[in-house]
């Protein structure tokens, strides 16, 4: 069965003269091992999608199906399960806690598992290992670069073991650089650790490391091409 399944999604925010649909009627189809850059203008309702994939938001109409689970069925509760258990989030703006430490920051996520401090640690520290950051685990984000940074989100996203991590234009605060370092990242991630990734991006040069790409455009989908592997979108 897929790993996510839209049928049908719809979005509307606002009610009456002030409402606005910001996703129509949605099929869309991710399989387990996939590595999806969505992609289209900005309002075109990419983080809507995003924000329903991740079990952020509940669509207005339609069926999601996570691994056959009907999400819009769940309650807040389960939704805030399903997410800490499956789902790893990475945003533009890294959202980490500035007076904690890389590891502390990397730990959070693992606070629900009721571990043992020194677990949790561990976890933390083979989590930051996996990005590279095995020596800065005992730095605070002020003390790291950019992309330094974005690795420390990459670990706390990853640490849970996610089957899915969405990445909300990762690279968006890096230079190209820095950038080009993350997305070869989350490709490993996906190709070495079988992470599904879905991620929204504006730059065709970080969209060229997905297999997948899926354009919005007006609330609607209006392409889904799939690459061979290595091949940039069309
Ligand atoms: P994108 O991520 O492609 O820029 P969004 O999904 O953020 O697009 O937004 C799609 C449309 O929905 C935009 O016109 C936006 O203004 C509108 N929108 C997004 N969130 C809200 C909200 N909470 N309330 C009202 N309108 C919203
Ligand atoms: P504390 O801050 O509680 O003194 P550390 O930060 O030194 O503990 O270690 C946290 C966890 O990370 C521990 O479980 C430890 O085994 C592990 N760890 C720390 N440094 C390394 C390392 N260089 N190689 C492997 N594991 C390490």
């Amino acid at each position: 069965i897929p790993l996510i399944e839209f049928r049908g999604i719809g979005k509307r925010y606002g009610t009456g003269e002030a409402a606005f649909t910001a996703l129509h009627s949605i099929d869309l189809t991710i399989h387990e091992g996939e590595f999806v850059a969505i992609m289209g203008p900005s309002g075109s309702g990419k983080s809507t999608a995003m924000n329903i994939i991740g079990a952020l938001d509940r669509p207005s109409w339609g069926e999601y199906l996570f691994e056959g689970v009907h999400v819009e069925n769940l309650s807040n509760d389960e939704r805030a399960m399903l997410r800490r258990r499956y789902i790893g989030f990475v945003f533009q703006g890294f959202n980490l806690l500035p007076r904690t430490t890389a590891l502390e920051n990397v730990e959070l996520p693992l606070l629900y598992r009721g571990l043992k401090r020194a677990e949790r640690q561990k976890l933390a520290f083979a989590a930051l290992d996996r990005v590279g950051l095995a020596d800065w685990a005992h730095h605070t984000p002020a003390e790291l670069s950019g992309g330094q940074q974005q690795r420390v989100a990459i670990a706390r996203a990853i640490v849970i073991k996610p089957k899915l991590l969405l990445a909300d234009e990762p690279t968006g605060s890096l230079d190209s650089a820095r950038s080009i370092e993350i997305m070869k990242l989350l490709s490993d991630l996906n190709q070495t650790d079988g992470i599904t990734v879905s991620l929204v991006t504006h730059e065709p040069d970080m969209a060229k490391f997905a297999r997948r790409h899926i354009i919005f455009k007006d609330g609607h989908l209006v392409r889904d091409d799939r690459g061979l592997p290595g091949e940039g979108p069309q």
